[in-house]
């Protein structure tokens, strides 16, 4: 499966933005982009970035941000994208929700992981079941209803434990039920755009695409 493999924070740094793609460590003074306030690479320090953008380079700057976020490849997120397109709704928002309701965001979600790299690897080693069976495919979209566990004997692994203790610091989205005791969770309806905590201008993604 091909995947990022660049320094995580060197991501954030290149968007001027905290991404969050690293958990806790996100958190604290640690974060490299308190760090270190300019772009990455040997003329990062000379870069004034985002006053030399134009339309086009924005456009693509937000698309590539979201990719970041959700650790998804180019083919994949213009398939996302193109469902988008074609469910009733807005383009950008639609979009954002066919991310949101991935596998891997709704463990993150869950706070069964600290964040959705992390999430990813427990999906493929096989620790979840979606409606009682096991799903160890990151990008599986779950639907409205659909109830994630945990197995059994993966419960009381101490990364999740560590990370479900955590889960009252960072919140639950409202459009989901997460039962820390069972280590399950519940969606009980799409996000709307609202709800999803990104600062992202999807609108200038949807026009990168329309070009
Ligand atoms: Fe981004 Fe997190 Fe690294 Fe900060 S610590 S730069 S938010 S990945």
């Amino acid at each position: 499966m091909a995947r990022y493999r660049d320094a995580l924070c060197r991501k954030c740094r290149r968007e001027s933005e905290k991404l969050f793609l690293k958990g806790d460590r996100c958190y604290t003074d640690k974060c490299g982009v308190e760090r270190r306030k300019y772009p990455p690479g040997q003329h990062g320090q000379g870069k004034g970035k985002q006053s030399k953008l134009s339309d086009y380079g924005l456009q693509l700057r937000e698309k590539q941000k979201v990719k970041q976020i959700y650790g998804v490849l180019e083919k994949q997120f213009k398939r996302y994208f193109y469902m988008a397109k074609r469910t009733k709704g807005v383009t950008g928002g639609n979009l954002l929700q066919f991310l949101e309701m991935r596998l891997d965001s709704m463990v993150y979600h869950s706070g069964f992981d600290s964040n959705r790299r992390q999430a990813r690897q427990f999906i493929t080693h096989g620790h979840l079941t979606v409606n009682g069976r096991k799903v160890n495919i990151p990008s599986y979209l779950v639907r409205v209803g659909d109830v994630i566990a945990v197995k059994e004997p993966s419960r009381d692994m101490a990364p999740l434990q560590e990370s479900v203790s955590k889960i009252e610091h960072r919140g639950v989205p409202t459009w989901m039920d997460v039962d820390t005791k069972n280590l399950s969770s519940k969606v009980l309806r799409l996000p709307s755009r609202d709800e999803i905590a990104l600062p992202v201008q999807e609108e200038l993604i949807v026009e990168l695409y329309s070009r």
